[in-house]
Order: structure tokens, then C-alpha cells, then sequence
């Protein structure tokens, strides 16, 4: 672990895991119902290996390439050796879902049937996808997603493929006003993914996850049902500004 690094993550986690559990206070959860993404995006692999070994084995990346280069730079024996679970959390173009399908514990970002056909295509022989159908429930044109009242159909025709399991929904909720309460006002998209899990689940009782929460909202999200939250920032701090570059090696343990 790069010393120093390693111990601000460790902080920033007990004081996210503090807002899991007040959340889980006030709607009556258990905090051991809420699992922790944490998103690396811009952060050098080193980073992944800080994570992991404070106990967050959950990673989420929002790029392929830089999804597939952090892979290539932990390298499967120390990856598996780690327990890394890979997330990919982002916009997937078609003509990428080979380097994800089969590759990761769980693509959160299934909002469209070509995407369900490629990641079937790619999922390999004999191995069964998990995903989550991404939702735009605040109808957000800059965000992914499928439209709310598709979801129940994109569920239903990627469930019905033998290489997909879908085991919940994710979602973006539309960027906050400059000054609004950012937990309050993410708190009506989450109560509505809530609703539509809870409509999926009814038909197909494996559907149950709802990716939701990030660092600005979490506490909301929690508190509406989250069962997978999705942290980069507030338990990594800012972004890298350059962005970890997989050409200079040099940074790779930085
Ligand atoms: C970057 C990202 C996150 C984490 O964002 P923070 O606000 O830094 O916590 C979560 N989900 C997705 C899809 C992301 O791209």
C-alpha cells in the first residue's frame, strides 16, 4: 500500500460507511445490506490495490479502456490473488462489449437491446453475465439509460437471454441545481427506480438490486433502498487531474 494514500482512504471510508449506517438508522436497514462501489476512475491501479485491502473489494470503472488497461496493469494473478470484484458502471458502446462481457462481476449499464444482444454475444461459451438495466428516470438527455416505462421490457428480454442474469436496476439522477440540497433533490428518482424494482421483482424475484448513490447523494439513496452505492470521490477524494495515463507505467504505483 503507498503509505499515506492508503490511510486517507481509510478515513474517508469510515466516514461513508458513518453515512450508510445513519441512513440505514432513519428507514430501519442494515447497513450489511448495502455493498460499496468504489469508482476509480483517473486513479493509477495502485489505487485499486488501496481499496481492496481496506476492504472494499468492489471496483467500478466508467471507460472500457481504462477499465481494461487497470486490468492489464494488476494483471489477472494479482487481481484474483486481491479478490477484486470489477464493476463496470459507464456508457458501453456495442462494439466494446467484448472487452467487458465475461470480464466483470457486474455491468450496471444495460440500457438498450443491442447492448443486450452484444454482451450476449461476448459473454463466452458456458458463462452467464450479470447485469443491471441502467434507467433514466429523470428523462436527463446527457445521462444513459433506457426511458422508465421501457425498463420492465428491456428486463424481460435480457432475462430471457441464457448468457445475461439481470439482478437489478441502476441509475443517474439528473444533475442537481447549483444550490439545491443534492440528497433532496436526487430523492424522487430514487424512490421511482425503487417503484420499478419493486414492479420487476414482483414478476421476477431475482431482479432485487438498485445501484444508486454516489458520493454527493448516498445518504437518500439509502434511504430509498440502495443496495449497491457507487463511490468515487468522497472515499478517494478528487479525481486525478491529469488522469492516470496507462502509457506512463512509471505512474502506475504512484
Ligand atoms: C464517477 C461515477 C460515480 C462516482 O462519482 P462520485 O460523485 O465521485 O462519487 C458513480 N457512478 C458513475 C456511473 C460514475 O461515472
Amino acid at each position: 500500500m503507498s503509505i499515506g494514500a492508503g490511510a486517507g482512504i481509510a478515513e474517508r471510508l469510515s466516514d461513508v460507511q458513518a453515512r450508510i449506517e445513519h441512513a440505514c438508522g432513519v428507514s430501519g436497514r442494515s447497513p450489511g445490506d448495502v455493498r460499496i462501489v468504489a469508482v476509480t476512475k483517473t486513479h493509477p491501479p495502485g489505487v485499486v490495490r488501496d481499496a481492496v485491502e481496506i476492504g472494499v473489494p468492489d471496483i467500478g470503472e466508467n471507460r472500457v479502456q481504462e477499465l481494461t488497461a487497470k486490468m492489464d496493469a494488476l494483471g489477472t494473478e494479482d487481481a484474483s490473488a486481491l479478490g477484486v470484484r470489477w464493476h463496470f458502471v459507464g456508457r458501453l458502446q456495442s462494439n466494446k462489449a467484448s472487452d467487458v462481457a465475461g470480464r466483470v462481476s457486474l455491468v450496471h449499464s444495460v440500457d438498450r437491446l443491442s447492448l443486450v444482444d452484444a454482451l450476449e454475444r461476448h459473454a463466452g461459451p458456458g458463462q452467464v453475465q450479470r447485469v443491471l438495466v441502467q434507467v433514466n428516470v429523470g428523462d436527463d438527455p446527457r445521462k444513459g439509460g433506457c426511458p422508465p416505462d421501457r425498463t420492465l421490457d428491456l428486463v424481460a428480454e435480457a432475462r430471457s437471454r441464457p448468457a445475461l442474469e439481470v439482478i437489478g436496476l441502476m441509475t443517474i439522477p439528473p444533475l442537481p441545481p447549483e444550490d439545491a440540497d443534492q440528497e433532496e433533490h436526487a430523492r424522487p428518482f430514487f424512490a421511482e427506480l425503487r417503484r420499478l424494482r419493486d414492479a420487476a421483482s414482483d414478476e421476477w424475484p431475482e431482479v432485487q438490486q438498485l445501484s444508486m448513490g454516489m458520493s454527493g447523494d448516498l445518504g437518500s439513496a439509502v434511504e430509498e433502498g440502495a443496495t449497491i452505492v457507487r463511490v468515487g470521490t468522497a472515499l478517494l477524494g478528487a479525481r486525478r487531474d491529469p488522469p492516470w495515463d496507462p502509457e506512463s507505467t512509471w505512474r502506475t504505483d504512484e
